[in-house]
């Protein structure tokens, strides 16, 4: 009934999809994203409360009251410029929607639709959230940090995010952790400038980034570390035949587990502090702490698993081997009840136009639509039936 209902909505989905497809908004600034949200609600007939701004929470309740189950869209698009041959067009110049975060809203607004048409025979609660800023510096956390988990109280909760690099049709899963810590770092490195003449009079802070640089990109093999250490920008210097005072590096350092993560910390800002000292520069190291990493539960996997089953338009589930190293701020729920994300495929798109997200090429297959709708729908079903028994 589920997959029926799903692909009765299919045009709305798509329609839903463009629509914020063409409005893609930055870090609690989604006003007409989530006007959009909020207009589909009231037309639904579900209930909302407005949270952290730009973040909606819309719960069904059901007809057994002890268990609830929370699914999370994010509904942020990107600082990138839309570069797709897809035939709909951001509509805000240097923004796009390159992550798929308007599917996950158009799916889970699907979903809430579906479940509002079948709340009696649902074994419990369904709290929705439409969540701002998981691009910037996360907003899951604000919205925990305004109690949504609670009234009702949470007990599970589930995301997906789409995989354009994975055929429509299929997910991906894996247990324990599937989503890296994003965290990222600043290093000044201060040396003393002078004339390009006489490089022996100065301390080239540029040398000693090259420096760092080297021994970063070494870290995961030397170490023998489950990680990813990336320096994304280097800049200094202003002519072609002055030594600069100051150079600045910056970079992402990603792990998937917490011990990993812990000990990444030290090492690179030992590594930054005693080359800085060999070669007689100062530094100042700056790590920017952010997301913990996906830990997904094995049991929550279950019963993705089992709802999976249920669906026709699933057709297979692909157990990864090892995590993404990309982060998502899903990870604070998982840390306050059992989760699990998944990665819905949608890469039945035209062999030239498989673009990775945060491409300003990407392109999602919206065929995708009532399969993500359907499967959140009958994940939530699922689960409060298997926990409400
Ligand atoms: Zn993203
Ligand atoms: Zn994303």
């Amino acid at each position: 009934m589920i997959e029926e209902k799903a692909y009765g909505m299919k045009e709305e989905l798509i329609l839903i999809r463009r629509a914020l497809h063409k409005i893609p908004e930055t870090e609690f600034e989604e006003f007409k994203t989530s006007d959009f949200i909020r207009e589909k609600l009231n037309e639904y007939g579900i209930p909302y409360e407005v949270v952290c701004k730009t973040g909606t929470v819309a719960t069904i309740h059901g007809k057994n009251n002890d268990k609830t189950v929370l699914l999370r869209a994010d509904i942020d698009g990107l600082p990138i410029n839309d570069e797709s041959k897809f035939e709909i067009k951001s509509e805000r110049e240097g923004f796009m929607h390159a992550c798929g975060h308007d599917i996950h809203a158009a799916c889970l607004l699907g979903t809430l639709k579906l479940l509002n048409e079948i709340k009696g025979t649902l074994n419990g609660n369904v709290k929705c959230i439409f969540q701002p800023a998981e691009e910037g510096n996360g907003g899951a956390l604000p919205m925990i940090e305004e109690n949504i988990m609670e009234n009702p109280h949470v007990d599970a909760a589930f995301a997906l995010h789409v995989e354009p690099l994975e055929q429509t049709g299929n997910i991906q899963i894996k247990d324990g952790p599937i989503m890296a810590s994003p965290d990222d770092f600043k290093i000044v490195v201060h040396g003393v400038g002078g004339h390009g003449a006489y490089p022996e009079k100065c301390v080239n802070p540029l040398s000693v980034c090259a420096a760092i640089l080297n021994k970063y990109h070494n870290v995961p093999e030397e170490y023998g570390l489950p990680c990813v250490v990336t320096i994304c920008s280097l800049n200094g210097g202003t002519c072609r035949n002055a030594v600069p005072d100051t150079a600045v590096m910056t970079g992402t350092a990603r792990s998937a587990d917490k011990k990993t993560r812990k000990s990444l910390i030290n090492i690179l800002r030992e590594i930054a502090d005693n080359t800085a000292a060999d070669m007689g520069a100062s530094i100042e190291f700056d790590f920017n702490i952010l997301f913990p990493p996906v830990i997904n539960d094995a049991s929550m996997n279950d019963i993705i698993k089992q709802s999976a089953v249920k669906l026709d338009c699933v057709k297979n589930v692909i157990i990864l081997d090892k995590p993404s190293m990309a982060g998502d701020d899903f990870a604070y729920f998982g840390e306050k009840v059992p989760a699990s994300y998944f990665k819905l495929g949608v890469g039945n798109v035209k062999k030239d136009a498989v673009y990775p997200i945060h491409s300003p090429k990407f392109i999602a297959d919206e065929d995708a639509l009532p399969i993500g709708c359907a499967l959140m729908a009958q994940i939530a079903a699922d689960y409060l039936d298997t926990f409400n028994a």
